[in-house]
């Protein structure tokens, strides 16, 4: 019984990590089946995404509508401390929504309840018009590919970490994959190249060289819904400014969530949330909210004056 306990408690110190890091580690949930604080209602259908209406759909086969509404949302992790307070925003199918804000101020929070860690207290939260309270939870995962701060690699091969994304690909899928996150070269040039063993165990890769990995995965996974914690100081600016074009990439035509730390990555969005102490204080385009002069445009002006991240 003990040595059953020990492995199990220790998973569960694991699992609590990953969710809180936001990984999309899907075989943690698996393992960790006891541990889930979410359900699915009896009789939960999975998430079905309806074609777009001709016209609107972009990228190939015209897209789904993966439209995501967060509705009066209300959110507390510990009863007497509300975490977030009414939020309601929407990205419509294929666009991006960035979250600024300070350290605590929710923003990852969202990206959880978006990915269903916890159910929401107040208001509803849908994906192409569904409540994700009442579909399977496995096919809301299946729809999200996280491109998470700190990617969590597995004590296992190259390939291994990036097919992750979607079992069963093929080596040419995984390699076209790498080729399209920029780390192609830096794992062909390893004497064991794809074989190569990485994680705690094997060869330590970089926080840059992490993020491609985890932007390789997505790739792979091509899910309709993509969220992006953005690294606050895993990359130095090179780094960062290089893999901005891959997150890019991983982003076309997705509907696309990103919690943000630096403006370079919020400028081109649908939308930017202003979010302070779990309230959307302001929200708009870019241009829109230097126009406002407010929270927004402060944070722009110390930015650009002293090169510091977006919080
Ligand atoms: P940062 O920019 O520093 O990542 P954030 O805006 O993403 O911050 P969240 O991670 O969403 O902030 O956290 C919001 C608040 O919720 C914080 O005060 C945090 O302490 C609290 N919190 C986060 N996770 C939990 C948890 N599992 N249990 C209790 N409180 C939590």
């Amino acid at each position: 019984m003990i040595q059953l306990y020990i492995p199990l408690n220790f998973l569960g110190v694991i699992y609590r990590e990953i969710k809180q890091s936001l990984t999309d580690l899907d075989k943690m949930f698996v393992l960790m089946e006891k541990e889930r604080e979410v359900r699915d209602a009896p009789g939960a259908q999975p998430l079905s995404l309806l074609p777009l209406p001709p016209g609107e759909g972009r990228g190939e086969g015209g897209g789904v509508d993966s439209t995501i509404r967060f509705e009066d949302v209300s959110f507390a992790y510990e009863p007497d401390r509300p975490i977030l307070k009414h939020v309601s925003f929407e990205i419509p199918a294929g666009k991006t929504v960035a979250v600024v804000g300070p350290s605590g101020s929710g923003k990852s929070t969202l990206a959880r309840l978006l990915y269903r860690f916890y159910d929401v207290q107040q208001g509803r939260i849908t994906i192409g018009g569904q409540d994700i309270r009442e579909v399977q939870q496995s096919s809301v995962r299946r729809a999200i590919g996280i491109v998470p701060q700190d990617t969590v690699l597995f004590n296992d091969t190259v390939e291994y970490n990036i097919a992750y994304g979607r079992p069963g690909a093929t080596r040419e899928e995984v390699e076209g994959a790498a080729r399209a996150a920029r780390i192609h070269d830096f794992i062909a040039a390893t004497p064991r190249g794809y074989e190569t063993t990485v994680g705690e165990r094997g060869l330590k890769l970089s926080g840059g060289e992490k993020q491609r990995v985890a932007i390789a995965r997505t790739l792979l996974k091509n899910p309709p819904i993509v969220i992006f914690d953005e690294a606050t100081s895993a990359l130095d600016s090179a780094n960062e400014r290089a893999i901005q074009s891959e997150l890019r990439s991983a982003a076309q035509d997705k509907t696309t969530l990103v919690i943000a730390h630096r403006l370079s990555t919020v400028v081109d969005a649908h939308e930017i949330l202003v979010l302070e102490a779990g309230v959307i204080v302001e929200r708009g385009t870019h241009a829109e909210l230097l126009a406002k002069q407010g929270r927004y445009a402060q944070m722009w002006a110390l930015q650009k004056s002293e090169a510091t991240p977006l919080m």
